[in-house]
C-alpha cells in the first residue's frame, strides 16, 4: 500500500469529488502527497512495479474464466494529460492485457445510434484493464456546451450515464472515474509548446484557440457532470494536473487500488505438476 511517508491519505479519498466547486479546484496542488516532484518521481517507480504486478494477475485469471474487469475513465479539456496517463501509466502495463480507446468527434455512423453504442462496443471484456481517453461523458460536456442535441436530450443523459455504470458494476466492472484539471494558463502553456515543437504539431488543434473561449461553460458542464454522475458504485475522481508527476503517480495509486480490490490470486495449474515434471524430463 501507500508508503506513510509520502501519502498523508489515501489517494482516492484526497481526490473525492463530493462538494467539490470546478470553479475553486488548485491545479497546481497535490492533495494527499508530502513530498515533491522528485519524491513522487522515485515513488512513481517503485509502484509501477505494484501495478504491473496486478495487471499480470488480472490478465492472468482472465485467461482462466475471470469475467471482472477495470474501466479507467479520463476525462479533461485538451492539454489535461490524458495522453501522457496513456502513455506512461498504463504504457507500463502489458499492453495484451489493455483495452484502450478514444473517443473523438462521432462519425456518421456513429452519430446515428444511441450515444451509448459505441461505448459499449469498447468495454473491456473480462480479465482486461480497459481505458477510455474521453468518454461517454463527452455527450455531456462538447455536446452541452455547443448545443450539439437539445437540452432535452443531453439533460436526460445523466440519468442514463448513472443507469448504464450501475449495469456495469454490477456486471464486474470496477470503474475508475478521473477529471483531470489544468488552470486557464497551463493550458496556454502548454498550448504554445504546441506551436514552438515540431514534434507536437499534430497534437495541435486549430479548435482547441476557440474552445478557450468556451471554459466558463465547460467549467459548468464538468460541474454539472460531477454533481450528477458522482455516485457510490461510480465515485468521480477530481485530478489537479498542472504537474504531470502528480497526475501519474495518483492515477497509478488509484488502478492499484481497484485492481487490489479484486483480491487476485495466481491461478492455479489445471494440471498435474509433478506428472508434468516427469513427463518434461523425458520428452
Ligand atoms: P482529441 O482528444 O484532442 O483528439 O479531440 C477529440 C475531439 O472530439 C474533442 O474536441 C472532443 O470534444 C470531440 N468529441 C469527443 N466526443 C464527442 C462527442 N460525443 N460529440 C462531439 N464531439 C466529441
Ligand atoms: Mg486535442
Amino acid at each position: 500500500m501507500a508508503k506513510e511517508t509520502s501519502w498523508a491519505k489515501p489517494v482516492s479519498k484526497a481526490l473525492r469529488a463530493a462538494g467539490v466547486r470546478v470553479s475553486a479546484i488548485e491545479t497546481a496542488a497535490t492533495p494527499g502527497f508530502k513530498g515533491d516532484k522528485k519524491a513522487g518521481e522515485r515513488l512513481l517507480a517503485e509502484r509501477t512495479a505494484v501495478l504491473s504486478d496486478l495487471q499480470e494477475r488480472l490478465y492472468a485469471n482472465g485467461r482462466h474464466g475471470e469475467t471482472r474487469s477495470v474501466l479507467l475513465v479520463l476525462q479533461g479539456m485538451d492539454t489535461a494529460g490524458k495522453g501522457g496517463i496513456v502513455r506512461h501509466v498504463i504504457g507500463s502495463v502489458d499492453p495484451q492485457g489493455v483495452q484502450l480507446a478514444a473517443f473523438g468527434v462521432p462519425t456518421p455512423e456513429e452519430k446515428k445510434h444511441h450515444f451509448l453504442w459505441r461505448i459499449r462496443k469498447q468495454l473491456p471484456r473480462g480479465g482486461r484493464i480497459g481505458v477510455f481517453d474521453r468518454s461517454h461523458y463527452e455527450d455531456v460536456l462538447v455536446v452541452r456546451v455547443h448545443d450539439l442535441v437539445p437540452p432535452e436530450v443531453w439533460g436526460k443523459r445523466y440519468d442514463e450515464i448513472n443507469k448504464f455504470e450501475r449495469k456495469l458494476v454490477d456486471d464486474g466492472t470496477v470503474i475508475v472515474k478521473v477529471a483531470m484539471f489544468v488552470s486557464l494558463d497551463e493550458q496556454k502553456k502548454r498550448l504554445m509548446q504546441r506551436l514552438e515543437r515540431p514534434d507536437k504539431y499534430w497534437k495541435y488543434s486549430v479548435n482547441d484557440v476557440t474552445e478557450r473561449g468556451y471554459w466558463p461553460a465547460y467549467q459548468e458542464a464538468y460541474q454539472a457532470m460531477l454533481d450528477r454522475t458522482d455516485t457510490d458504485y461510480a465515485p468521480w475522481h477530481v485530478l489537479p494536473c498542472d504537474h504531470k508527476w502528480y497526475a501519474r503517480l495518483a492515477v497509478t495509486e488509484l488502478l492499484i487500488d481497484a485492481l487490489g480490490g479484486l483480491k487476485l490470486e495466481w491461478p492455479p495449474a489445471t494440471f498435474d505438476i509433478e506428472e508434468q515434471k516427469r513427463l518434461l524430463a523425458k520428452a
